[in-house]
Formats: structure tokens, sequence, C-alpha cells
């Protein structure tokens, strides 16, 4: 029979590759099957992230219940993000769990099992980092790995320290991988990287030369391919090249990701983040001329050390040029291993906590104003979820979240749909053509 594995999933989109990497190693190689129900579980696994402070802090506690609701005998591992960076001190503080995993190291999740307090960090990685058996969640739409690891050095950021050095992954085997999950029955795919459009700068003489341009007209080219999506792109790397391949490339889905993390130019030099406000705001704007359609979404970190009023106020200057639709915004909490968490001039969390009210009140009008203006258009939705209620999810190109009423016949379509109703999150619609 079977062992069953419980897997909970924290942070972002590539920790969620990593745990459909885990899931495909352990029912290949060891036998597991899913189970939702931790009770039942013989394998536990919780995947980190450490990218801010309460998950980290929430872990040991979460470890704590896991424990006394696990049946007997039943194995915990840490994997992820906080397992790189905290290694053997999770094991120190917590004797109950079996292995450490790091971010980096999925791949070896069927030794790890395997053996009793066993702690996989390292950063380094050859050909088996990227080589996985083939597990999706949603066999309409496939998560694809272009490159692990990050190059860059922004002072806020723990993940160079968590996922090691830049690799991208040859786009041969790109090819094959998509065209696989494309012959499963996946119309789109969403390729994942920690800088994802800095794809290809360390290949060396001896490889194909490619950058991410590139890689998007080769994927493009896949027969029954319909939709491309990305995250994360930087903007520093967004040139004339990229942008002008985002907007005419029809595959292409007009959704962009532009982390701006702060409006004023010092502190973005505080952060080592490449890029000034003027060049933040001219990237967008050539986005919005190429592309008027295009949705762009973003992340802003508020009360970084040295954050003034007027630096501030910058960061809601482009707000108002740009009116993301969707925006991460956080106070800044300084992490281990990284250069920030030394700089001496911390905002008080007071004048954070005043500063992130007033920047999201502002983005909730924002994005009020833009998903009213969406009630009498007409959106290509792709379907991929059924829910209680005879209702079906799925996503304009532009990314919003739809519901229609329907059934399972709808899955896998991508159909014309006239929006009747919008809030904050999702809109409602009805399907004006199914073939
Ligand atoms: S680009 Fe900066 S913020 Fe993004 S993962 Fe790399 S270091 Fe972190």
């Amino acid at each position: 029979m079977s062992k069953k594995l419980f897997i909970e999933t924290l942070g972002c989109a590539m920790n969620v590759r990593d745990t459909e990497h885990m899931i495909a190693e352990l029912s290949i190689k060891k036998d597991y099957e899913l189970t939702e129900t931790l009770e039942e579980a013989d394998l536990i696994i919780i995947n980190t992230c450490s990218v801010r402070e309460k998950p980290v802090a929430k872990l040991f506690s979460e470890i704590g219940v896991f424990n006394k609701k696990k049946k007997e005998g039943a194995k915990i591992g840490v994997a992820g993000c906080t397992a790189s960076h905290l290694g053997e001190e999770i094991i120190k503080r917590a004797p109950s769990v079996d292995f450490v995993l790091g971010a980096r190291n999925v791949s070896k999740i069927t030794e790890v099992v395997e053996k009793k307090h066993a702690v996989e960090v390292s950063t380094d990685y050859d050909e088996s980092t990227y080589a996985f058996g083939e597990y999706r969640t949603n066999s309409f739409k496939a998560m694809v790995n272009i490159s692990i690891g990050c190059d860059k050095a922004c002072t806020f950021c723990i993940v160079p320290a968590t996922r090691g050095d830049e690799i991208s992954i040859p786009s041969d085997l790109l090819v094959q991988e998509i065209t696989k999950a494309v012959n499963n029955g996946a119309k789109e795919v969403m390729l994942l990287g920690q800088n994802v459009n800095n794809y290809g700068r360390r290949f060396g003489a001896a490889e194909e030369k490619i950058d991410f341009t590139g890689l998007l007209q080769k994927i493009s080219a896949i027969d029954g391919l319909e939709r491309i999506r990305f995250t994360s792109p930087h903007p520093l790397h967004m040139d004339d090249a990229f942008l002008d391949e985002f907007a005419s490339n029809p595959k292409i889905c007009k959704q962009i990701h532009v982390p701006l993390q702060s409006g004023s130019t010092q502190l973005l030099k505080a952060m080592k983040r490449g890029y000034t406000k003027e060049w933040f705001l001219n990237r967008c704007e050539k986005i919005r001329t190429l592309c008027p359609e295009a949705a762009i979404s973003t992340d802003i970190i508020v009360g970084f050390p040295g954050e003034s009023d007027a630096d501030f106020e910058d960061t809601m200057e482009v707000l108002e040029k740009v009116r993301f639709e969707q925006l991460f915004s956080f106070k800044y909490s300084p992490r281990p291993h990284t250069e920030a968490a030394e700089y001496g001039n911390q905002v008080s969390d007071e004048v954070a906590s005043v500063r992130l009210t007033r920047l999201q009140k502002r983005h909730t009008e924002i994005l009020d104003e833009v998903m009213d203006a969406q009630v009498g258009k007409v959106h290509k939705v792709y379907f991929d979820e059924l829910k209680p209620g005879n209702r079906v999810a799925g996503r304009s190109d532009d990314g919003k979240l739809v519901f229609v009423e329907g059934s399972e016949e709808l899955l896998g379509q991508i159909v014309d749909v006239k929006i009747t109703k919008a809030s904050r999150g999702a809109l409602d619609g009805v399907v004006l053509n199914q073939s």
C-alpha cells in the first residue's frame, strides 16, 4: 500500500513548483501518494518561505502543532528557504524534525527522507538540480522553472543566500518540458525564475546564445501552447526588445509584474536595485504605449531603512502615475544574511504602519476603479477550475480572476466572456461563445 504524503506550501510560485517536484520524486521513486489529511500522513513536509519574518516565526509553533497531530512514526521534514538559512538550527530547536532540505536541494528529497536528522542546504548545483519527474497540480496550466537562484544583491533580500547563484536551464530542455505539458492538456505555461528576464546571461561560449526575449520566441513556436506568462521580471532588464516582444507576441499574456520596491531613486540605490525612479516610469510608460490593455502589478516595501517622508511621497507618485492593478506591499523587516539588516537608520514601526495603510488605501481605490470599468467588457478567459454551485473559474488574458456559471465542459477552453459584475478580487460574467 502507498505511503501518504502531506505537504504545506508557503511563499512564492517557485516554492509551489518545488512542491510539485518533491511530489513527483516521492511518488515515482518512493511510492508516496498525496493526502490532505495531516493525521493520516506518513510524511509531513513544510515547504517554507523566509522573505519576511512572520512565516519564519510561525514555523516552530507549526512544527509543535504537527507533532501533536501526526500519527505514530510519521516523519516531519522542513524544506524551502527557511530550511536553507536556518539549516541545522531547525533540528536543534525542534528535534522532532527528521530532515532539513534547502530550496536549492529539492532533488535530494528521496535521499533525505531515508535518513534521520539529514541536513541538505548546499547552494552548489549540478544538472540534477533541475531534473525531476512529472507532477502538475493543474493539468491545464504548467509552471516551468527556467532559471534557479539569483545573481543580484538587493540589500533587503535573503533569496541569493537561500537559492544560490543564478543558473539558466538550457532552452531545448525547456521546450521539451513544455511540449510534454501541452501534450498532457496544458494550453498555458508560467515561466518561473527569481529574475526571469535575466535568463541566459551566464550561458558560456559553448552554449546556445539566447536571452529571455529569444526564449519567449522559441517557446511561442510550440504547437498547441496558447498562453505564456512569466514571473518575476526585473525592471532593470526590461529593454526595448523585450517590451516589443511582450506587446507584439499574441501568445504572451498581457499581464506584467514590474517590482518597484520604492519610488525614491535614493532608496533604490540603497536597495541596490540598479534602476532609478525615472527608468521605472519610462518602462511603464513604454508598456502603456505599446500595449494599453496590459495589467501592471508591483511589489512595494515601505519603511526601508532611511525612508524619509519625501522618499515615501516618491513611491505614492509612482503609484498615481502607473496605477498598478495588483500591489504586493509590506513593511520592511530586516532579514538575516542581508546588507540592509545592518543599516543604522531603521524606520519606526509606527511610521511604517501609517505609510503602509495610506499606500494600500489609495491602491484599493485605484483597483476598485479598474475593476468597475470591466463591467460590459469582453475578456478571453481560460477556464481551469470547477467551483461549488455550478461555477467555473478562469483567468483573463490580463490575469483577472473570472467566474461564470457552467460545468466541466468549460475546463481547458478559452472562451469570450462578457463581464456582468465586478468586485475587488474577481469578476463575474457570462459565456458568449463555446466551441
Ligand atoms: S532580484 Fe533582488 S529581490 Fe529579486 S530575488 Fe534577486 S536579490 Fe531578491
